[in-house]
């Protein structure tokens, strides 16, 4: 016998001694003889170095005398045992992986020149699955389908729900309204018909009784094929019915094979693990490839997150809590499985984020260390400015202009998102900034994301530019003609001080002479590149990301970590709450005389429809067709008004400019103006089929009225059909104006995904963590990642080099295309 087959001999008993939390410790026999026998076998091997030797010896020792020990000291001496034994294992250069391991996780200095190590290890970890015993083509081909191709994926295929299976009960004993467990043989099967309902019915039963499980829905066939007379299921469900026939509708089921009596209770008398299953590809058989994977890989997982940080915040090394992720030890609360909770979870969760925020600490440091301009504080032409504003300005946004004037001060490049809500006055603040960079001799430019919204702020901009005596220019898609090579002459030559846009500021052919700063406002409408691109135009602007989707923090910290944040949390003085109301469709009589006297009164009405033309949704309104009916049969005593997204440029800004003069009272429209227009005497907010618009699109729509001294309303018009979620979201809109609280609302509707718009959403995929969940873990790991990269501001120490390499595998390409957002 070679050496590695005598350590295989001593491995095995070993390895399923330790398993399941060590509970088979007590039944082991015989184990200290069999070892010291084997160790004998070793010893009189030739070839073995001083380093085997010695590890020879540490396991003598360690068994000696096993027989008598506790089950305590025995779980203790298997922990070491194996690890010996591992590391006696491994080729002669992989021969102190273990140590390091260890040694990573416990916060010692691990020695120089591991990524050579590391590769290893890396290369092991992303052989593919089929590298497995039992995995064949087809099973790998089912994995992949999860997107499961290597074991390191396998690995990280974690439980979607835990069940308690520890108490297998007699069916005799299953409490009522209580979850249980219970092992049963199926005695009948049929499909029967209760009032043209078909329902799947079986009876399976144990010796101590008989109990029937229903299936409303689902695939009666399959069922018929699975649940045949005879076949034995172990079932999981809550306990119905009566004492005379007890009843489980839809019970989790499992086949209990004739193997199972060795298979290592990994499907029973435990805390099982339940995973996200595919067709041909079941929990039991993904059991046991995870459980094969977790054995011959599972220490090879490196995750050198430093120990003091760990053991600071009570979390495992990362093969332990990977290994009880899957197969949660005995003695663990179910609860705390099931809202992955668990430390073996945490560590996982932290693991993370924590190489994410690193990430995102060594990105923010490189980016606040690129060049900029460095502007003198805010001069005359400043002093002016705000000198002829109409009002002061609040707190926030004194807090948040001092923000911006600090960075801007600094000889390097700001990148700042500032979010406020709908109305809270974003746009002052940008403009003293624009001010502030014209005052310095520099080009400022703003770009939104339409053309009304462009519109509406080169209204306000030449305004002011006209007070301070500086330029101004318009550039949008549909101002091109003649005009227009003109007004790019003379930005490209510096005679224009102010340039307001839309995405056309970034075209190739657009030149600055001197940009010093660059707004981007309601940003997330952007793609990356067009962000990227005005960033990029001319030497190195000063960058300010404007939004009015304020993002839950949370959120923010991920998708824009490498940001600094301002926010104003407080909306100017004299802003009246909207109250909102939900309407159904035979109201519709109510809410057109809410209408007519909100006009009479003196104020204007907006009503926003979700689409321009009748499409294939027949039921829903054409805001074309609505306009006419409206102004014809409704409302013949006001000018009702129509704009959409078809039209030109200049046929929307007639039409606005009819609004604010109020020629026009009701303005129809689609969702055009959902952004930052500003009409203060509109009070009134009809949307119609309020039900298919988002919760955040809802509060942008909202925000257009609420603006002026009158109070204002909004009215939610909807049908009686809606889905679950629709009329939550028409709740929240009922209950708060206030944007954080709907946008937290939002995300938790909707998720992380959907909430940033898949796309360009710049969300992270992690493998563990969720960011709804799991947002102290989030707050946390951030916190360690920024201290150490205060601490070490590159990683070049040497106890910092594997960290490095792993940040580097796990996110390097993605952080790098992250950058431009
Ligand atoms: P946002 O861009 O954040 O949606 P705006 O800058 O358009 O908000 O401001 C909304 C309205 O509030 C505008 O009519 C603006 O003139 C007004 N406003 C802004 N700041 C103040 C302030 N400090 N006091 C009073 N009114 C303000
Ligand atoms: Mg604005």
């Amino acid at each position: 016998m070679d050496l590695y087959e005598i350590l295989e001999m001593i491995e095995r008993p070993v390895l399923f001694a330790s398993r399941d939390g060590f509970r088979n410790v007590g039944q082991v026999k015989g184990l200290e003889a069999l070892v010291l026998k084997c160790l004998d076998n070793l010893k009189s091997l030739p070839g073995l170095d001083a380093a085997q030797h010695s590890h020879i010896r540490l396991l003598e020792s360690v068994f000696t005398g096993f027989e008598d020990f506790s089950v305590p000291r025995k779980t203790e001496c298997l922990k070491s045992a194996a690890a010996v034994v591992r590391d006696l294992k491994a080729a002669p250069q992989d021969r102190n992986q273990i140590e390091r391991d260890l040694s990573a996780d416990s916060g010692l200095q691990p020695a120089a020149n591991i990524p050579g190590e590391l590769e290893a290890s890396f290369q092991k970890l992303s052989q593919p699955v089929q590298y497995l015993k039992g995995v064949g083509p087809k099973l790998a081909e089912l994995l992949g389908r999860k997107n499961i191709c290597t074991i390191e994926d396998l690995l990280y295929f974690l439980p979607r729900r835990y069940e308690d299976r520890r108490s297998i009960k007699s069916i005799a004993k299953l409490r009522f309204g209580e979850r249980e467990t219970f092992i049963g043989t199926v005695i009948s099967a049929e499909i029967r018909k209760y009032r043209r309902v078909r329902v799947f019915e079986i009876r399976a039963a144990d010796e101590s009784g008989i109990i029937k499980a229903v299936w409303f829905h689902g695939a009666h066939t399959y069922l018929k094929n699975t649940f045949t007379a005879g076949r034995r299921f172990i079932f999981t469900g809550e306990v119905k019915g009566s004492p005379l026939l007890k009843e489980m509708a839809h019970p989790d089921y499992e086949l209990i094979d004739e193997d199972d009596a060795d298979s290592g209770f990994l499907d029973f008398r435990r805390i099982v693990p339940v995973y996200s299953e595919t067709e041909g590809l079941h929990q039991k058989k993904i059991r046991r490839i995870v459980r094969q994977a977790l054995d011959s890989f599972g220490s090879r997982l490196l995750s050198p997150v430093p120990g003091e940080i760990c053991s600071r915040l009570g979390l495992p090394p990362v093969s332990e809590a990977l290994e009880n992720a899957h197969f949660p030890p005995q003695e663990e609360n179910i609860d705390t499985c099931n809202n992955m909770a668990t430390a073996a979870f945490r560590r996982l969760v932290f693991d993370d984020f924590f190489y994410f925020e690193l990430g995102m600490a060594l990105r923010k440091k490189s980016t606040v260390l690129e060049k900029g301009i460095s502007f003198r504080p805010g001069g005359k032409l400043l002093e002016r400015f705000f000198g002829s504003l109409p009002f002061k300005l609040t707190g926030a946004q004194r807090r948040v202009l001092g923000q911006i004037q600090a960075d801007m001060g600094r000889p390097f490049q700001m990148n700042r998102l500032l979010q406020g809500d709908v109305g809270s006055g974003k746009t002052v603040v940008a403009l003293a900034a624009m001010i502030a960079a014209c005052e310095n001799g520099y080009q400022a430019a703003i770009m939104a994301p339409t053309e009304i919204l462009a519109n509406q702020h080169y209204l306000q901009v030449e305004k002011w530019a006209g007070i301070l005596g500086l330029k101004a220019a318009l550039v949008t898609g549909s101002r091109k003609g003649s005009g227009k090579t003109g007004t790019a002459g003379q930005i490209a030559g510096g005679d224009i001080d102010i340039i307001v846009g839309t995405h056309a500021l970034v075209q190739e052919t657009m030149k600055f002479r001197r940009l010093g700063l660059a707004v981007i406002d309601e940003q997330h409408r952007f793609g990356v590149v067009q962000r990227a691109a005005l960033r990029e135009k001319g030497g190195n602007p000063d960058v300010l990301f404007m939004t009015a989707t304020p993002i839950p923090r949370t959120l923010a910290m991920t998708v824009y970590a490498d940001l600094d944040l301002s926010v104003i949390d407080e909306a100017p003085p004299g802003k009246k709450p909207i109250r909102t109301k939900v309407f159904v469709e035979k109201e519709r009589g109510r809410v057109y005389e809410i209408i007519r006297k909100e006009i009479a009164g003196g104020g204007q009405a907006f009503i926003v429809y979700p689409l321009v033309e009748e499409s294939e949704a027949l039921d829903l309104k054409d805001a074309t067709n609505m306009a006419g009916h409206l102004q014809k049969d409704i409302f013949p005593e006001f000018k009702v008004g129509l704009i959409h997204g078809r039209l030109k440029g200049d046929e929307k800004d007639l039409i606005m400019a009819g609004f604010k003069s109020k020629d026009i009272n009701i303005l129809v429209s689609t969702t055009v103006i959902e952004v930052g227009i500003d009409i203060p005497e509109a009070s009134l907010m009809v949307i119609e089929h309020a039900e298919r618009f988002g919760l955040s699109q809802l509060h942008q729509l909202r925000g257009r009225v609420g603006r002026g001294e009158k109070a204002s309303y909004c009215i939610l018009m909807t049908d009686y059909r809606k889905t679950e979620s629709a009329t939550r979201r028409l709740k929240v809109m009922e209950q708060t104006n206030d944007g954080f609280k709907i946008a937290e609302e939002d995300l938790n509707i909707r998720g992380p995904g959907e909430f940033m718009g898949t796309r360009q959403s710049g969300l992270p995929d992690f493998r563990v963590a969720n960011i709804l969940r799991d947002g102290r873990l989030l707050d946390d790991a951030r916190t360690e990642a920024f201290a150490l990269v205060e601490k070490d501001p590159d990683l070049l120490r040497p106890e910092h080099a594997l960290l490095r390499e792993v940040l580097i595998r796990r996110w390097g390409s993605k952080l790098q295309l992250a950058k431009t957002g």
